[in-house]
């Protein structure tokens, strides 16, 4: 018999996650602060909880997948935690994510805080994951649960770091998206189509997200100019060409002075021999 989920929340990602496991046979028993919104699983075989309390009682493993952190602690308030296996499927914060897990330890619960790689119609689908931390034997006993509606990988003890490395990839994520906002209102306008400009973007981002290997590997090694394939000094220069095909095209250039400041500062501290790892530094408070 598969093991039996009670997972709070049926929002958009809740649903999905939902409709896996009991695609993979498992029993689910939901619960939503809006109970119109649990009616489609409903449909396809689980069973609706009247509480959250309800919902946690009906089985050891219990996932939330709820808007926020606040919202956690709130639908999880008059639940008896004890001897439950609790895993976070809500984005939120490193801290957070510590906090809600010796808050959880307190209640006499097993934690594990997941971040979720994938949207929605990604769940159940190959290329979907999700970054687990915390609680290692409550990750290995319910590997095969956790595993049906997504990838699973396993980021370490510290319950913080499932949310870090979230986090992380998102910033990642978002700095290519200003990217690709930049490069479509340069050719906007212009006798360009948008799909062929999108057939040349997405091959080109695939072949330069690459070259976060190399950043790695100088970060790990310490020696920021092993490997530099393209200088700081280089690029400095070539970034004006930017700026000025920007101003050219009648495109604000806001999305890229940011980084190209950076660049230059650290170019003017005498690095022109490193590429952008040396940036990495200048970012963080305590280098
Ligand atoms: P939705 O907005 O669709 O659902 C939010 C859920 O949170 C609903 O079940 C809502 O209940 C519940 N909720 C909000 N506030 C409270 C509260 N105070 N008490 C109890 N329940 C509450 O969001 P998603 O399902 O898309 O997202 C859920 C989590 O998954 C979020 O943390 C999100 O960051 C994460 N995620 C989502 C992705 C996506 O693309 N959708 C991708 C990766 C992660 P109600 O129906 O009553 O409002």
């Amino acid at each position: 018999p598969r093991t039996p989920v009670s997972l709070l929340g049926t929002g958009a990602m809740g649903t999905a996650l939902g409709r896996a496991w009991l695609a993979a046979g498992h029993p689910l028993t939901v619960w939503n602060r809006t109970p119109g919104r649990t009616t489609a699983l409903a449909a396809e075989g689980a069973t609706v909880a009247r509480s959250a309390a309800e919902a946690v009682a009906a089985g050891r493993l219990v996932v939330v997948c709820l808007l926020d952190d606040a919202s956690v602690g709130e639908a999880l308030a008059r639940a008896e935690l004890t001897g439950r296996d609790l895993v976070n499927l809500t984005t939120g914060t490193p801290g957070e994510a510590r906090t809600r897990a010796a808050w959880a330890k307190e209640r006499g619960a097993r934690f594990l805080d997941g971040g979720i790689m994938a949207v929605p119609p990604m769940i159940g689908a190959p290329g979907a994951f999700v970054l687990y931390s915390g609680d290692s034997d409550l990750f290995e006993e319910h590997g095969d649960v956790l595993a049906a509606p997504a990838g699973t990988e396993y980021v370490g003890a510290d319950p913080g770091l499932a949310a870090l490395h979230d986090v992380a990839l998102l910033s990642g994520m978002y700095g290519m998206f200003a990217g690709i906002t930049h490069a479509f209102a340069l050719v906007r306008d212009e006798d360009v189509a948008p799909k062929e400009f999108a057939a040349l973007l997405v091959p080109w981002l695939n072949a330069m997200a690459a070259m976060a290997h190399g950043t790695a590997g100088r970060l790990a090694s310490g020696d920021l100019t092993t490997g530099v394939v393209s200088s700081l000094a280089m690029q400095v220069a070539g970034a004006g060409t930017l700026l000025r095909a920007a101003e050219e095209q009648g495109v604000s250039s806001e999305l890229l002075t940011p980084f190209l400041d950076l660049m230059r500062r650290r170019l003017a501290d005498g690095h022109g021999d490193e590429d952008t790892t040396g940036l990495v530094g200048l970012l963080r408070a305590r280098p």
